[in-house]
């Protein structure tokens, strides 16, 4: 098998892309891949300070790596959800990361924000999916986050795969807001939300995970346990499958989805921009936002356990 860029011996064969590469030109193809969708989706300028959530899986800090590389101006985000073991790991993998390259790792621990806001104890004493309450949590710090620290741009590790599979759970339910809103960037509809964008999201987690491999990048190899059962790894399987009897398929459903699907949706924002919280001044659907929601929700539960005694 030779390279497909310079003849050499390839080691590395992406059968979706119909290309095999050395290690060499691997690396160039991976860097020139995320090149292309920052310049194409006009996702982000090397003038602007760039926030990247990194969980300590091999996405976030491929990411990161490659931002890193390509010269733009970075800042890491870790947010300890606090869930056990799995926590634990991930933050000594981030911040190992960081360390080791001289980058900024900025860390927000649930545990210690507001009354407790760790994932487990959130979901349980409010009786919501772990993986809901994370989400809320999540996208309200990082909009905050980047706010107040001054970056105008959060970028998140969100691969092929993911969006891939995210895409077949919309359209298995129709969920035609959620298809609105499905885009690499999404823009600020409210002063303050900050630009999310996804880098990688027409590069696979094969491909990603070869470029941690070859970049040596130490990452957390474990799922997070709330996501076994995860109707997402259904889909993802499902998409996989699809690859093995037809590459390029993840790709194409992606893409042809972008280009010729997601223009003919209605607006994401018909409904109109967001409100603001009247507790913590961050967007809004309705008085007061998700977060603040959960944080009294917390509150309320931890109280009654308290005055009950069972707490
Ligand atoms: S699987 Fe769920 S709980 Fe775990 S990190 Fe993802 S969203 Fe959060
Ligand atoms: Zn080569
Ligand atoms: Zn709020």
């Amino acid at each position: 098998m030779k390279c497909t860029r310079c003849r050499g011996a390839a080691e590395v064969q992406l059968r979706a892309h119909n290309s095999a590469f050395c290690r060499p030109c691997y690396l160039l193809f991976f860097r020139l891949q995320v090149e292309r969708a920052v310049a194409s989706e006009k996702m982000f300028t090397k003038e602007e300070r760039l926030l990247i959530a990194v969980s300590g899986g091999k996405d976030s800090l491929a990411l990161w790596d490659v931002l890193v590389d390509l010269g733009y101006d970075t800042t890491g985000l870790y947010l300890g959800l606090g869930i056990g073991a799995y926590s634990s790991r991930s933050h000594d993998k981030a911040a190992a990361f960081a360390a080791a390259r001289g980058l900024t790792l900025r860390v927000v621990e649930l545990a210690e924000e507001g009354p407790g806001m760790a994932v487990p104890a959130v979901a349980g004493l409010t009786r919501r999916p772990a993986c809901s309450a994370c989400g809320t949590m999540k996208r309200h710090y990082f909009d905050q986050l980047a706010i107040d620290r001054g970056f105008p741009v959060v970028a998140t590790g969100h691969n092929l795969d993911d969006e891939a599979a995210r895409l077949l759970g919309n359209v298995l339910h129709w969920q035609m807001p959620h298809l609105a809103r499905q885009r690499p960037v999404l823009e600020p509809t409210h002063p303050r939300f900050v630009r999310k964008v996804k880098p990688l999201f027409r590069i696979s987690e094969y491909e990603t995970a070869i470029y941690s491999f070859l970049r040596r990048i130490d990452y957390v190899v474990d799922e997070c346990p709330n996501a076994v059962g995860a109707t997402q790894l259904v889909y993802k399987d499902m998409l996989n499958r699809l690859e093995t009897a037809s590459p390029g398929s993840k790709l194409t459903f992606l893409q042809d989805f972008l280009s010729r699907a997601q223009p003919e949706l209605p607006s994401a924002n018909a409904d109109g921009p967001p409100q603001t919280c009247v507790q913590c001044g961050m967007p809004a659907f309705g008085e007061v936002c998700g977060y603040c929601r959960l944080v009294r929700e917390t509150t309320a539960k931890r109280e009654r356990r308290a005055a009950s005694g069972a707490a």
